[in-house]
């Protein structure tokens, strides 16, 4: 296989900013591809934490106070530079303190299209000012949307991009960067009007990602059964037509996992280690995570995980109906973080007092408490509306922490329901997004943990699976490959 070079453009990488599963792709997709001899550069936007946090950063020669437009506006970038840690790639910042220089990653301010429009624009001219030429500009989410058109309109005229092919990844359809119509000067695009979504702007809106998804040479998203998923309007959430129209140049790939990161044998964050050959370290990471939370130290009462965002994508309107009485039936213990939406944090904590020892719920954002929680449950669970891949999933399968989940997006395509029979299986399904569906798939699920031989076998299961991003990244070479024109004849 050719060695391709690739723009990988990401609002978020692991490790200098991450709000969810788009950071610990961008990193583990950039490593993979670097790992395999693909120049991979990596860029995104230098936020005030990334400036904060001390990494060791190069100003990048001839990329310093270059000056672009965007629409009336003039700016000014510079980049720096660093190595993606435990890889190759580079990584490139993009340092425009009047964009990115805020408290958040995202924000609610009224220029929030510019700062990702900036970084289309600016991803492209630092290509330019490096004269390099990437095979493919690999774009993620709405942030990216108008690279593919501002390429093939506002640098048309720059011959070295002639080969150059746009990749775009849709991680999670339900954020699309929908702005108003009298946006498109702003964003530069008076003379493209036509050339946007003109149902749309008659609507009075620009949408960005599926400005992105009309131009993009290949469209991908994270899970295959997503991949079918979003061609119907219950999870197209409005993107159905342009998908359908675009259904042959659409992929499913799921994501890799970065068991660099994600093991439970070398992990950074775990005091205990442990690996299918030995298991001893998983009850003392389950003893140190009860203690931790201050939960009652019960080593026999399954204990149950939950991490991740609060928003209604992730199905926690099913457990009021539930928990209180999965609670009192069983003697379960939950260990909660996550942080979000105010009536789901408020839920949590009413919860925590309600069952105090019992529940547990810490209202953060903590990255060593997540690998703990993954290590130190028996059970995760996730029981989410729609999961376009889902990352956690994947983590508790390595971690001997059997996943139950809604059989939807990513956790179809990755989970196999646990069969006591023929011992198969690596996990929990259930189907219709019911509360009673999921109890009585807790039921199951608690029911099992009591056998303990099937148990061993269901754990032992799980971590077997290897959906590591040397796998994955090779699906994405692939499709570079399809997209990109064959490779020059060499003189
Ligand atoms: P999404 O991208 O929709 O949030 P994923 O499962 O793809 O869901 O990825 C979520 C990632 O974010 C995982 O790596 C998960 O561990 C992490 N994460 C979510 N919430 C938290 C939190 N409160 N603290 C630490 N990590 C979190």
């Amino acid at each position: 296989m050719r060695s391709f070079k690739v723009c990988l453009v990401s609002a978020e990488v692991v490790p200098y900013a991450k709000t969810g599963g788009l950071a610990d792709v961008a990193q583990g997709l950039a490593r993979s591809l670097a790992r395999a001899g693909h120049d991979i550069r990596v860029v995104m936007p230098m936020y005030r934490r990334v400036r904060e946090a001390g990494h060791a950063l190069e100003p990048v020669p001839g990329l310093q106070d270059v000056a672009f437009q965007i629409g009336g506006r003039r700016l000014y970038f510079s980049v720096s530079s660093t190595r993606l840690p435990g890889s190759t790639a580079t990584v490139y910042f993009v340092r425009c303190p009047e964009l990115y220089d805020r408290a958040g990653i995202y924000t609610q301010d009224p220029d929030e299209h510019l700062r990702f429009a900036a970084l289309c624009v600016a991803s492209v001219r630092l290509c330019q000012q490096l004269g390099w030429a990437p095979d493919v500009f690999h774009c993620n989410d709405w942030h990216t949307g108008l690279l593919p058109l501002y390429l093939w309109t506002h640098f048309a005229w720059d011959a070295l991009f002639q080969r150059s092919r746009v990749v775009m990844t849709i991680h999670n359809i339900g954020y699309q960067g929908v702005v108003g119509a009298d946006k498109v000067g702003e964003l530069g695009l008076e003379n493209e009007r036509n050339l946007l979504h003109q149902g749309d702007l008659k609507a009075g809106q620009i949408n960005l990602l599926k400005t992105g998804l009309l131009y993009a040479n290949a469209i991908t998203t994270v899970s295959k059964t997503y991949a079918a998923e979003i061609l119907e309007p219950e999870l197209g959430m409005g993107l159905e037509t342009t998908l359908r129209q675009r259904k042959s140049d659409l992929f499913g790939i799921v994501n890799g996992v970065d068991y660099e990161d994600w093991s439970p044998a070398t992990d950074v964050h775990l005091a205990h280690h442990y690996s299918p050959a030995n298991m001893r370290g998983k009850a003392l990471c389950k003893q140190a995570l009860l203690q931790r939370m201050g939960l009652a130290p019960d080593l026999e009462a399954p204990l149950v995980g939950i991490v991740s965002r609060l928003t209604i994508q992730k199905g926690f309107d099913l457990l009021p109906d539930i928990l209180p009485v999965l609670l009192r039936k069983h003697n379960l213990r939950l260990a909660v973080l996550g942080s979000g939406e105010e009536r789901y944090e408020s839920y949590f904590a009413w919860l925590q007092r309600t069952f105090p020892g019992r529940v547990a719920y810490d209202r953060g954002y903590k990255e060593p408490l997540s690998h703990q929680i993954e290590a130190g449950s028996d059970m995760f669970l996730m029981p989410s509306r729609f999961e376009p891949c889902g990352l956690n999933q994947m983590y508790s399968l390595k971690y001997g922490t059997p996943p139950i989940v809604r059989r939807t997006g990513g956790l179809a395509d990755t989970v196999e329901q646990w069969e006591p029979t023929t011992r198969q299986g690596t996990g929990f399904f259930f189907g219709e997004f019911q509360a009673e569906a999921l109890m009585n798939t807790v039921d199951f699920a608690v029911s099992q943990f009591r056998d303990a031989a099937g148990w061993k076998q269901l754990v032992a299961n799980g971590m077997a699976k290897d959906f590591s991003w040397d796998r994955q990244g090779e699906l994405y070479v692939q499709l570079y490959d399809r997209v990109c024109p064959p490779a020059p004849p060499i003189r």
